[in-house]
């Protein structure tokens, strides 16, 4: 008899945890993970054909939905010339331009092909700048996969149960200084102990891989006073909330004036980029004008730099940040009084089109600490039931959602009623077995 394997046992037996990125193997959910094989706008179909409103856009990237046509027309008319050069080229300098003028603090940026890669490329810059080693992060702040960054991650790492990755050595995690969120007194007393020795203070402004964990604006004002007066430099990483919350993502929000920004998800509009930038005081240090040394053979590719072109010229169009407030706000409202009439505790934070259930009684969460750990458990028995009901969240319960240009109302509301129809399902005590 010839056995004929599913999808999902060929990607389990040939890909760690059938995956190429961890938390897509439905680890903390219940149920398998369904292959999507479609998107358009703001729904996406799996192989079996179930449709589904999208909530996660790609983990951020698609803030103009699925397959939009301006992005899709820019990088076929670009495939057909040649996908890479290894050498600049036009689109190059227009994104360049065009994301230097949403971030007006910074002259120069050097494109590279994750956000991960840009967070490594600018702690190097910012340690070469300062002849100083250690670095500060955040609890819940995630920053990308490279050793020394993965400690106490955020979502990846919590989903997985785990608090840093192995085969990081110690001497590297030995250069981090982690502080909770939300903590001045903590602050100070780090550099107080060891301003001197402190290249950089790195921190989502608006931190969203422990769901959305928003600061206080005295609490990033601070961070700012004690690294200028210690001679350290500050990062603000925007690579989620960089052209999602307004052009010039959380530092045009709070209007406070970082000293390195990194980007990734949207620049790319779909494909891998990722961005990092400063003045030129700074920048210049890296090669070949300064002795840092950062290359990357994909690096500024035409498709990738078409893709991100295509996205930011659409996000220029009067209104697109007001239309994605609002259906924010409508999404909010709807998950909102979906909780309130169900017997599950939470509320819903939000800025702008990025979206979060927190899953406890009382004060939202603003640190990694103050997450109920049995928010997780509801969100496991929550998850199935959503993606039954014909929405596609993201499975963890440290993981956002977004929101799309393309995301109507009508969406926004088929999007509610499954959060009212899963809620609903937990409510009658119903079994927590998968949902498909
Ligand atoms: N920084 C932040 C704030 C992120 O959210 C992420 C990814 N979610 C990264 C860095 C790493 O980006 P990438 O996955 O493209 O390497």
């Amino acid at each position: 008899m010839v056995v004929v394997k599913s999808l999902l046992e060929r990607a389990r037996a040939a890909m760690p945890g059938g995956v190429s990125s961890p938390v897509r193997a439905f680890g903390s959910v219940a149920g398998d993970p369904p292959f999507l094989a479609r998107g358009a706008g703001a729904e996406v179909w799996d192989t079996e054909g179930r449709r589904y409103v999208d909530l996660v856009g790609s983990w951020g990237p698609l803030i103009l939905g699925h397959a939009h046509p301006a992005v899709v027309e820019a990088v076929t008319r670009t495939a057909r010339d040649g996908l890479t050069f290894g050498a600049t080229c036009e689109a190059e300098v227009e994104l360049a331009e065009r994301v230097l003028a949403g971030y007006p603090f910074a002259d120069k940026v050097r494109f590279v092909s994750s956000g991960t890669e840009a967070v490594m490329s600018a702690v190097r810059l910012a340690r070469g700048a300062t002849g100083r080693d250690v670095v500060v992060k955040f609890e819940g702040c995630y920053h990308g996969h490279s050793d020394g960054l993965l400690v106490k991650g955020g979502s990846g790492l919590a989903t997985q149960g785990l608090p840093a990755s192995a085969g990081v050595p110690e001497a590297y995690t030995r250069l981090t200084e982690v502080l909770p969120l939300d903590d001045e007194e903590a602050a100070r007393k780090l550099f107080a102990e060891q301003g001197d020795r402190i290249a950089l203070v790195l921190i989502e402004p608006i931190p969203a891989n422990a769901g959305l964990l928003l600061q206080r604006r005295a609490f990033l004002e601070l961070l700012r006073e004690l690294t200028t007066e210690h001679g350290a430099l500050l990062l603000f990483d925007e690579v989620i909330s960089g052209f999602r919350v307004a052009p010039g993502g959380a530092t045009e929000l709070f209007g406070i004036r970082p000293d390195l920004v990194t980007l990734g998800k949207i620049v790319g509009g779909g494909l891998p980029v990722g961005a990092y930038l400063a003045p030129a005081a700074l920048m210049d240090q890296v090669a070949p004008l300064g002795p840092v040394y950062q290359a990357g053979t994909l690096s500024g590719n035409p498709l990738a730099m078409a893709a991100g072109l295509a996205t930011l010229r659409e996000l220029e169009r009067p209104g697109v940040y007001a239309a994605l407030e609002e259906r924010g706000a409508r999404l909010e409202a709807g998950w909102s009084r979906a909780l309130a009439r169900s017997a599950v505790d939470g509320t819903v934070r939000r800025v702008g089109s990025i979206l979060w259930l927190a899953l406890q009684a009382g004060t939202p969460p603003r640190s990694w600490h103050a997450i109920d750990a049995r928010a997780a458990e509801v969100y496991r028995d929550l998850h199935g039931r959503v993606l039954a009901a014909g929405t596609w969240m993201a499975p963890s319960a440290y993981e956002v959602a977004f929101l799309s240009t393309a995301h109507t109302a009508e969406h926004v509301d088929r999007a509610v009623s499954a959060l009212e129809t899963a809620l609903a399902a937990l409510s009658v005590g119903e079994g927590t077995g998968p949902a498909q």
